[in-house]
């Protein structure tokens, strides 16, 4: 859609927009509230610095930190959430400016907690742990996190350093989201405006061949001009986070980065060995497939993100949504659904599209209060299929507030996308058994591949696989330069793809466009997730009840259990092959059906 034909924000129509007012009726109680803020964080640290002695201390002093806590993270969204609407709103903008620096204050005057409680003896803190269940989680993140703390002023002074830390990362930004600038390309005489964003949304996935092809070309070639640059920008990312693992004592990177997501290596490596081995002859069936169905002479890197049938693309109205979710979700009981129903009675998206308003789809939740979801409705299928993604996080954060602290909301990055991609697959299996449409079926089956399988198990996998290699010569005191990341970049497509797909200069450089390097071994949870939300997916399809309540019990759980423990609440267990692999031959058994729907639609 081109910007001139796109609403201002007040101009929409408010039934499509979220709605704030349950927050706060007017921003003046917001501005009052953040003013609150700085002296109540001052009253805390004036009364606990220093004196945390006994465990009944350390317990109030939880008690009030999660009380200020709330109010803070309340307001924080809210600025965060009225600005994401509208960028160009400047009276938003000062908002969100606002309170992001109060924010800073205030947990700058708190973190007293965390480093003085990180040096008391272990039995005060076991004592409180004794005395309340509330805050165990926290306490047992203490310890455990104790024996790879640095001295108190090293710790004050590494905090300090914060924003310099964070170079790395904003450098690559600013690289690609500023300096990188993409001439025109022509195609047939007629020429063509490319960027970054124009390139990924659209350019790639055109089914005009001449197009797509030749978009890649010119995005690689004006790419690579940045690839030094951008090099040893994340070279210095690396190593920054090398000298932090050895300087706290961990044995090796992997450990270190590991630490946060409450998992091992042995959950991580399994991950990028079984995929990479037994995923690769599915997809590349897929891939294959693609080629027929285009017509296409060979198939190239270039080409793996067109879609099966690209003129088919069912419409669907916000209010024949709501059908298809209740539809989808039934599955789950009444208490989910009315959960998730209240979403449109209560207004908790927004729905939108118009001038300055954030692209994608995301959901924040908000403890007390309602979760917010945010989209921009094109009116198409596969948005119900985001809609109801983020309704599970928002299902999620509105069943562990009623049974956890604030404190252990959090949940390890490595489960945090099953129970919102679990809601795609009832979708999906929803959709192929009410449709006698073959080409209905085949489009939400390879929708599932193509998006959702694709997205978490191949895209983020292959970064993961590459990842991986980088960080072992890291790890063992080498450095990396473009032509390394090139070529482990490389490596990584070919183990994957083998001769099924061309990798056409440029697709080399792919490690360039993900800005998820700077987060540490994240890109591999994707598909860690929805490991198991399928499991779980396949159990309540085949035991029905028993499986259901066990799955609302994770839910309910919120962050109090690690991954492997979370999961084996949910019947499952992830510290053996079996969910994976299980899962991998699940999306075998989709590209088969997708085959057999292509010849079906062919013979008619
Ligand atoms: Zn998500």
């Amino acid at each position: 859609m081109s910007e001139n034909k796109l609403l201002k924000r007040w101009e929409v129509e408010e039934s499509l927009t979220w709605d704030l007012t349950r927050l706060y009726a007017v921003p003046e109680y917001f501005e009052k509230e953040l003013k609150s803020f700085l002296p109540k964080s001052e009253k805390i640290q004036q009364k606990y610095d220093g004196k945390l002695e006994s465990s009944d201390t350390i317990l109030m002093c939880l008690e009030e930190y999660e009380s200020l806590l709330k109010k803070v993270s309340k307001a924080g969204t809210y600025s965060f959430l009225a600005s994401s609407v509208d960028e160009t709103d400047e009276k938003n903008q000062q908002r969100l400016a606002k309170a992001q620096m109060i924010f800073s204050k205030v947990m700058g005057n708190l973190s007293f907690i965390e480093s003085e409680l990180k040096e008391k003896p272990e039995e005060i803190l076991q004592e409180a742990m004794g005395k309340t269940e509330k805050y165990r989680v926290v306490l047992e993140d203490i310890l455990r996190s104790k024996p790879y703390k640095l001295h108190r002023e090293v710790e004050k002074t590494l905090a300090f350093f914060d924003p310099v830390l964070e170079a790395p990362y904003q450098i690559y930004n600013q690289a690609k989201l500023a300096d990188l600038s993409f001439p025109n390309f022509i195609v047939e005489g007629k020429e063509y405006p490319l960027s970054f964003v124009l390139f990924e949304n659209e350019y790639q996935m055109d089914p005009n061949e001449k197009i797509r092809r030749e978009a890649f070309q010119s995005f690689s070639k004006e790419l690579r001009k940045y690839r030094n640059t951008m090099a040893a920008t994340y070279q210095t990312k690396l190593q920054q986070e090398k000298i932090l693992s050895d300087q706290r004592g961990h044995e090796n990177i992997f450990e270190y980065l590991l630490f946060d997501q409450k998992v091992d290596r042995s959950l991580y490596d399994r991950q990028i060995d079984l995929i990479m081995e037994e995923l690769a002859p599915h997809m590349r069936r897929y891939a294959k497939l693609l080629q027929q169905e285009h017509g296409l002479e060979k198939m190239t890197y270039g080409d793996l993100k067109i879609s099966l049938d690209p003129e088919y693309d069912p419409k669907v109205t916000i209010e024949e949504s709501k059908g298809y979710i209740k539809g989808a979700l039934s599955i789950l009981g009444e208490d989910y659904l009315n959960v998730v129903m209240r979403s449109y009675d209560e207004r908790w998206v927004d729905f939108a599209q118009n001038v300055g308003k954030s692209t994608g789809g995301f959901c924040a939740g908000i403890y007390d209060y309602n979760p917010y979801i945010l989209l921009s409705w094109s009116g198409l299928m596969s948005e119900v299929f985001t809609l109801v993604h983020e309704l599970g996080h928002a299902a999620h954060s509105m069943l562990a507030a009623e049974e956890v602290s604030l404190l252990e909301m959090d949940v390890s990055m490595y489960f945090v996308e099953a129970p919102s991609t679990i809601n795609e697959l009832f979708l999906t299996n929803y959709l192929v058994k009410k449709s006698e449409d073959p080409r209905f079926k085949r489009w939400v089956l390879s929708s599932m591949i193509a998006n959702t399988y694709y997205h978490n198990f191949v895209t983020h996998l292959l970064e993961a696989t590459y990842q991986r290699e980088v960080y072992k010569l890291i790890d063992q005191g080498d450095s990396v330069h473009a032509n390394t990341l090139d070529k482990l970049k490389k490596q990584a497509l070919k183990d994957f793809w083998g001769d099924a797909v061309e990798l056409s200069e440029g697709a080399e450089l792919t490690w360039m466009r993900q800005p998820h390097y700077y987060d540490g071994l994240y890109p591999y949870t994707y598909s860690a997730g929805l490991t198991v939300a399928t499991a779980v997916n396949q159990r309540i399809l085949k035991e029905g009840e028993p499986a259901v309540k066990d799955w609302l019990d994770v839910l309910k759980s919120g962050g109090t259990m690690d991954p492997v423990g979370l999961a084996k609440l949910a019947g499952v267990d992830i510290t053996t092959d079996k969910p994976l692999k299980d899962t991998i031959a699940y999306i075998g058994t989709m590209v088969d059906e997708i085959e057999r729907l292509t010849e079906e639609i062919h013979e008619k």
